[in-house]
């Protein structure tokens, strides 16, 4: 055994690290998400709204004599818009796809617009980003193209990520339509919807190989934590205890991750410097914003979606919940 460190990846295989990995079936972006928007779109009380494109580059196989030719695909963005977004009503923004493999989100933010967002219209003005990384989502991708990490990249202006740039213009534009760009006037919250599945140790092995960020999982954790900015801990207990109310696991351990769990939550304060989420994103246009981490060693896409998608729908009803 060598001792020597692995030779960092070189440029040219970040660029074709997205491309060589195939779409899923099951996950397909097009066949599988975007009817069960565009549905959305077409009830009463809803506003369905394009805010950007991502285009990737990717390998296709062709049936005959199995060779593979490069195409460029590109996905349209959505949000809804849910609501008769009165001045009166508070914002609440709910995320979902931010990690494309972490399949939860998506089908949880979906799930909630089609079953139960309505319900909270007469009190509230609800934002649903369904999908904001289409492309890993379809691959079971945690990165994107570039081998980047949309929840690590750069905002506002900044971002190298075209579901980051995307993502960033479309709550700066909402910001400026609803509450007139002024800084001291913000959204009430927003919940960016995470798991921690089996594939995490896979690309933590794949990380430490790239020379990039490794995750601390030797204890591999188990149920949902959520984090928070310090100053919005009450609201982040009301949506942890819902979670728990509902009947789903809530992360027990002392620490996670090298900080302490408050009862399920992690604040921002005591887990040193921490760069370039959604969520921060978010903090900008709204007063309380937070992450959900749903994890489970077992997690993988044979996994039943409600075991996934359910403890994701508690936490958002958490949000919107009086007690
Ligand atoms: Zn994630």
């Amino acid at each position: 055994m060598s001792d020597k460190k692995p030779e960092p990846w070189p440029k040219e295989r970040f660029e074709r690290w997205y491309r060589e990995h195939p779409v899923i079936p099951s996950r397909d972006y097009v066949k599988t998400l975007v009817p069960r928007i565009k549905a959305l779109g077409e009830r009463e009380g809803i506003e369905l709204e394009k805010y950007g494109e991502a285009t990737y580059t990717t390998v296709s196989e062709t049936v005959e004599g199995g060779t593979s030719r490069i195409n460029r695909v590109t996905h349209e963005l959505y949000r809804l818009l849910i609501g008769d977004f009165s001045q009166e009503k508070p914002v609440y923004i709910v995320a979902g796809g931010t990690h494309g493999y972490e399949k939860g989100g998506p089908l949880a933010a979906l799930k909630f617009a089609e079953e139960e967002a309505s319900r909270y219209a007469d009190r509230f003005n609800i934002v649903i980003y369904l999908c904001l990384s289409p492309g890993p989502y379809e691959k079971e991708l945690r990165f994107t193209e570039g081998r980047i990490d949309v929840n690590r990249d750069a905002f506002l202006d900044k971002a190298q990520s075209q579901e980051m740039q995307a993502l960033a213009s479309s709550v700066k534009e909402l910001h400026q339509r609803l509450l007139g760009g002024d800084p001291g006037r913000k959204f009430a919250a927003a919940i960016d919807l995470h798991e921690t599945p089996f594939m995490d140790i896979a690309i933590d092995k794949e990380n430490a190989e790239v020379g990039g960020e490794t995750f601390e999982l030797e204890i591999f954790p188990k149920g949902m934590f959520l984090i928070a900015f310090d100053e919005d801990l009450e609201l982040a207990n009301k949506i942890i205890q819902n979670v728990r109310r509902e009947g789903h696991h809530v992360v027990d351990d002392d620490t996670l991750y090298g900080s302490p769990n408050h009862d399920g939550v992690l604040l921002m304060s005591e887990m040193g410097p921490v760069k370039g989420r959604v969520r921060q994103l978010f903090k900008q246009f709204t007063t309380a914003s937070f992450t959900t981490e749903y994890c489970d060693e077992q997690l993988t896409d044979q996994t039943p979606d409600a075991e996934r998608v359910e403890p994701q729908m508690a936490a958002i009803r958490g949000m919107f919940s009086d007690r």
